[in-house]
């Protein structure tokens, strides 16, 4: 009889612990649900300049104070080197050989002057994005953004209340029009906010008070680029004090691509997809959402979405190419450390070239088409100097079989493009600025 109550207590005692960790969860969803997303892209960063990321110098000591509270990944790939194919992966969770946004504004009026025919790339309207998704989870939907090439001409305003977009104004100016519409932002409840910082995109501006001349004329745009980051990480700050994000708030801050500093013989990104103009920095922070810890597998930034749709509590979906992180940042890491992630480049300048990449574990395979191949590992020559591809044959074989099956199978969308074309005045602005060759 003692035995019989006793199994009835337990039944029940389980039951309640059951019952009351349920609750909890759904609390913890439903509380969630409520909070607004901020996503942060700042053009041109690469995760190795820093500090939280180990650089010596301390870049971003805001970025470094967010993500001791945030989950940082340590290795995170963009899907391209460049900044409309790579932004446009963001919003649709897939890669660029996908939705089909392979080149930007400003390619496209270099590639004009060789084929006339060329017309602009559009994500297409079938494709339901980052913003479109929070629309439709009934979130305010707000962008700035500072570079040029995110904006309605590409399709990167579908979803979004409110966008505006200019060319290269600075930190000062996005926060400035960010701070003008705080009031219309935060009215209607929860909001979805975009930001585009375009700082520290070349041309590199000496900003004070981070510049220090280092006396060689040679590391004067590597001291540059440096006082970048600490310029737009103290606009990013005031953001988040103003905002008062550190309460109901889902944040991810992450680059659309990186920066060859000559580390390959070349300043800029868009050129290959060497390690330098891929690698991005990726923080996530939410309130419970392992504060401190530092992921190591490796993720791409069309990772994003699908993570985002699973914190907030949004419905999976099946197009979306990336996979959520919360497993992976819950300590899942076994299905995450044998996948293969792709990253590609393509353009039609002078001559159409195109560059299929992929990362697997330490192993980072570049086949710059037609002829030459490269195999790095990235553990153990983080420059990217060595090539392995003979050495290691197989390994690079296994890795360019993995892309080009991915490549030929997966889902691909209907090419969408317009006829654009700049007024003059816009056209010559870009000239100074250093984008549009003659
Ligand atoms: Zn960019």
């Amino acid at each position: 009889m003692k035995q019989k109550y006793f199994r009835i207590l337990s039944v029940i005692f389980l039951s309640a612990i059951l019952l009351s960790a349920t609750l909890l969860n759904l609390n913890c969803q439903k509380k969630l649900k409520d909070f607004n997303v901020v996503v942060i892209v700042i053009d041109t960063l690469r995760s190795d300049k820093l500090d939280a990321y180990g650089y010596e110098k301390i870049t971003a000591p805001f970025l470094t104070e967010l993500s001791k509270k945030s989950i940082l990944f340590e290795n995170t790939f963009s899907a391209s080197s460049w900044t409309s194919p790579a932004t446009a992966s963001i919003f649709t969770s897939l890669y660029p050989f996908q939705h089909n946004v392979l080149m930007g504004l400003l390619a496209h009026i270099n590639a004009k002057k060789k084929f006339p025919d060329i017309k602009i790339d559009r994500i297409p309207e079938e494709i339901e994005t980052m913003p479109e998704v929070f629309k439709k989870a009934g979130y305010a939907t707000y962008a700035i953004s500072d570079n040029f090439n995110i904006g309605d001409k590409q399709g990167f305003d579908q979803g979004f209340d409110k966008m505006i977009t200019y060319g290269y104004k600075g930190a000062e100016q996005v926060n400035s029009d960010l701070f003008s519409w705080k009031e219309e932002i935060e009215k209607n409840g929860k909001y979805f906010l975009y930001l585009h910082y375009m700082d520290p995109h070349g041309p590199y501006h000496a900003r004070e008070p981070w510049y220090k001349d280092p006396g060689n004329r040679k590391l004067e745009p590597l001291v540059a680029y440096d006082s970048e980051i600490n310029y737009v990480d103290s606009y990013i700050k005031k953001a988040y004090e103003k905002f008062g994000w550190d309460k109901n708030t889902v944040i991810v801050v992450t680059a659309d691509h990186g920066e060859g500093l000559w580390d390959h013989g070349r300043q800029g990104h868009g050129y290959s997809l060497y390690r330098e103009e891929i690698q991005v920095p990726l923080i996530i922070h939410f309130p419970g959402g392992a504060e401190g810890k530092r992921v190591i597998p490796n993720v791409s930034t069309i990772d994003i979405l699908p993570t985002l749709r699973d914190i907030i509590g949004l419905k999976k979906s099946d197009k979306d190419e990336g996979w959520s992180l919360l497993p992976l940042i819950n300590g899942e890491e076994e299905k995450f450390k044998n996948r293969y992630l792709f990253t590609y480049l393509w353009k039609r300048i002078e001559i159409v070239k195109e560059i299929k990449s992929t990362i697997y574990r330490n192993f980072h395979f570049q086949n710059r088409i037609p002829k030459k191949k490269e195999l790095f590992n990235l553990l153990l020559d983080q420059k990217e100097k060595k090539n392995l591809y003979f050495k290691m044959f197989k390994t690079a074989k296994k890795m360019e079989r993995q892309f080009e099956k991915f490549f030929n199978n997966c889902k691909t969308y209907k090419k969408d493009s317009v006829n654009y074309k700049l007024n003059k005045e816009r056209l010559e602005k870009l000239k100074t600025l250093g984008y549009v060759q003659e």
